[in-house]
């Protein structure tokens, strides 16, 4: 299974993790490799590709840090790397998508920051959004219908703000956490407050889809931020249930012969959870995926 990364995900020094994790979970894939996972580079989108999805006066901003408070409202200090690492970071995520509708596979890239991003700003952490961008890419080159599962803790409105107007996209979003929420009719979007209904609800959303057949890709935002230790997340919901949910989403994808492209999504260090444990959040999604995947030639 392929995962993209490269170190321009990255922002050296940064005191934000979403800039930062990407690094410490590829770098412990090379010290307790995941069997059957590859880390490979993704090719760089170029910057018109970016305007598929943000307007021209918002890409510039974060590219030459001008003006600042544009450049800044995801809440990042703005650098000349965060141009670099939001940009990375979004062709990792269409690269991921590409690969898995081409291969009719799993892929997924160390992405994160995404699916608060609108066409005009950032938001929560996010800069570019890069599930949005591999939407439009995977349309672009040939599929009809794709479906964009948010289990992130937070609300996906950056996307459902991007996409929902477009009937070749449904959505389940299923949160934890009253931020960036919506309501649509093919953008479902559930708030679960009870941890012991969690991974049950998502099943159950999953299940209700009755036309899953007739996706051509899944884009999957698998953040681990629901998690009790983070700061924002859900008291009692612990590791092994959202081991269960990238279970479960990874099998309903492979059940239905689908093809799916995770990112990471949130997850964040807390008094409660240090650098060790938010990794062997995220490495549950990559197990997860790579227990699924078929082998490509
Ligand atoms: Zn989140």
């Amino acid at each position: 299974m392929k995962v993209f990364f490269s170190a321009e995900y990255c922002v050296g020094g940064s005191q934000y993790e979403t800039l930062q994790k990407a690094g410490w979970i590829a770098a412990s894939l090379e010290r307790r490799p995941i069997t059957d996972v590859e880390v490979l580079a993704p090719a760089l989108l170029n910057e018109d590709a970016l305007l598929d999805v943000h307007d021209r006066a918002y890409v510039d901003a974060i590219r030459t840090g001008k003006p600042r408070w544009l450049a800044e409202a995801q809440g990042f200090e703005w650098c000349d790397a965060l141009w670099s690492a939001a940009l990375a970071s979004s062709s990792g995520a269409v690269a991921a998508a590409l690969h898995a509708l081409k291969h009719h596979s799993v892929a997924g890239s160390l992405s994160s920051g995404l699916h608060h991003a609108r066409v005009d700003t950032g938001a929560g952490f996010c800069t570019f959004n890069g599930l949005a961008l591999a939407g439009r890419a995977a349309l672009a080159t040939g599929a009809e219908r794709v479906l964009i599962l948010d289990f992130d803790a937070h609300g996906g409105g950056g996307t459902w703000s991007l996409l929902s107007g477009d009937e070749a996209f449904t959505s389940i979003d299923v949160c934890t956490y009253d931020f960036d929420r919506f309501s649509s009719r093919r953008w479902k979007n559930v708030l679960v407050t009870n941890p012991l209904t969690y991974a049950a609800t998502i099943e159950r959303e999953l299940s209700l889809l009755d036309d899953a057949g007739s996706f051509d890709l899944c884009l999957y935002n698998a953040g681990m931020d629901p998690c009790e230790l983070s700061d924002q997340g859900l008291p009692g919901l612990k590791q092994p249930v959202l081991a269960e949910r990238e279970r479960l989403v990874f099998d309903w994808c492979r059940v239905h012969a689908l093809p799916v492209a995770f990112v990471l999504a949130g997850g964040y260090l807390s008094k409660r959870l240090d650098r060790g444990g938010l990794v062997s959040l995220h490495r549950e999604t990559i197990r997860a995926a790579a227990a699924s995947a078929p082998l490509e030639a």
